[in-house]
């Protein structure tokens, strides 16, 4: 009888992976908490929260209850002219924790169509105005999905070769520093006057996929105030540093000037089920209120809205409301500041960095985005039962904010002990 790992191999094609270099995937037959468990029996610290979705922990008892408890009421219903209680609901509970200026918001069902969405949003907005706007501007480095329009705003291009020909106009600024905000404002000031610019497409402070690269708030909020005092529709894609990241709910809850939009997925259904949110200001809405059915948003997925997936998120909202959880996410912070005093002076770590929850460090050593060495690090962490997965010569940790003191000393001890082997 063949194992689960290599039944896989038969028929399953996986997601960013070269299948010849790279034949066996883990086998994972259960999870709790911040714990994964593969059908060996061995068990793993989950230090990523399964690509920073499962935040209040795997199999969350309070989350799957609510969950199951929609699912006998409700399971699916088309959301284009049928509306139900868990969607208006996640609308009236979103709404008070977001950005004061958010005002409605549009569901779809992942990170990447979520950018989508937003990138529509600020095309069309222009276009119902009666506005020739088609380039959009995005950060250099910026990750914000794998559809089209969200591949075109992504400067990680690195595998993107055979689609590059097909990519919407984007242009890229560099991400703030207090060394070249002035010349990129300098620049901005004069790139505006062609009026042509439609949105901004941005990760608020911190730029995952680019390896947990961190930006200056206050060169980002100068950005924004220049954009918005042209009309371009500013983007914030907080797919990845939503709910609690950051140590805020919003990154953008850092930055004093607040964007048009914002995209939200990831730990918006706390890992349960997959569903994305693209919310808006009410003045861009408005550009789409009109007498004429073609100034709408004809944009649309099947399971838009699932019942289900808005159960998952009420509740993750309830818990990262919750006091318990508030003190947990200050707990992780703490626990990685004192973790830093450590490492960060080791001769193999060149540099270190932290907002929140999100801790990283850069080793001292040239590795390629998916080498051999990255290979070996993370076969080093597996080993040790620490799920962590290095991005170049970075490591870092987004752990759910659940993770014991234990189980954060296990993350820390196998990172102590990778930097020593490197
Ligand atoms: C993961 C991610 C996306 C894409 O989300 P998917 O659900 O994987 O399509 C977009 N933007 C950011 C910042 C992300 O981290």
């Amino acid at each position: 009888m063949k194992n689960l790992s290599e039944r896989d191999q038969v028929h399953v094609w996986h997601p960013l992976t070269q299948h010849k270099l790279h034949p066996r995937m883990l086998a994972v037959v259960k999870a709790k908490g911040a714990l994964l468990f593969d059908e060996d029996g061995k068990e793993y610290v989950d230090g990523i929260s399964s690509w920073y979705t499962s935040v209040y922990g795997h199999c969350n008892d309070f989350i799957l209850e609510k969950v199951y408890a929609q699912m006998q009421r409700l399971d699916q219903v088309v959301f284009s002219g049928f509306t139900h209680e868990p969607a208006v609901r996640l609308s009236e509970e979103l709404m008070k924790i977001l950005p004061e200026n958010q005002s409605k918001l549009f569901f779809s069902d992942n990170g990447s169509t979520a950018v989508e969405v937003g990138i529509k949003m600020a095309l069309q907005f222009h276009f119902n105005q009666g506005e020739q706007r088609k380039v959009l501007l995005a950060f250099e480095e910026g990750f914000h999905g794998d559809t089209f329009g969200a591949m075109s705003v992504s400067g990680l291009s690195v595998y993107n070769g055979p689609f590059e020909e097909f990519f919407l106009d984007v242009e890229r600024i560099p991400v703030p520093s207090p060394d070249n905000i002035e010349t990129t404002l300098a620049h901005l000031e004069n790139r505006l006057q062609q009026n042509d610019i439609a949105g901004f497409v941005y990760e608020p402070l911190v730029q995952g996929a680019a390896a947990m690269q961190m930006h200056d708030a206050e060169g980002l909020n100068r950005i924004l105030k220049l954009l918005k005092a042209h009309a371009v529709v500013t983007i914030a894609d907080e797919v990845m540093t939503g709910f609690g990241k950051t140590g805020k709910y919003f990154s953008s809850d850092h930055i004093e000037t607040k964007p048009d939009v914002i995209c939200l997925s990831k730990a918006l259904t706390a890992g349960l089920l997959p569903m994305a949110i693209t919310t808006c200001s009410q003045h861009i809405y408005d550009a789409f209120y009109s007498d004429d059915i073609g100034k709408g948003l004809f944009h649309a997925h099947t399971y838009t809205a699932n019942p289900l997936a808005c159960a998952a998120a009420l509740a993750g909202l309830e818990l990262l409301q919750s006091g318990a959880m508030q003190n947990n996410i200050a707990r992780i912070q703490a626990s990685h500041q004192k973790f830093d005093l450590e490492i960060s002076t080791h001769p193999k770590v060149a540099r270190t960095r932290q907002c929140g929850v999100i801790y990283a460090l850069d080793l001292d050593v040239q590795m390629e985005r998916y080498g051999n060495l990255r290979d070996k690090l993370f076969n080093h962490f597996m080993g040790e039962g620490v799920f962590l997965r290095p991005l170049g010569n970075t490591i870092y940790i987004l752990a759910p904010y659940i993770t014991t003191d234990e189980q954060l000393q296990k993350i820390y001890g196998a990172i102590q002990s990778a930097v020593d082997i490197v």
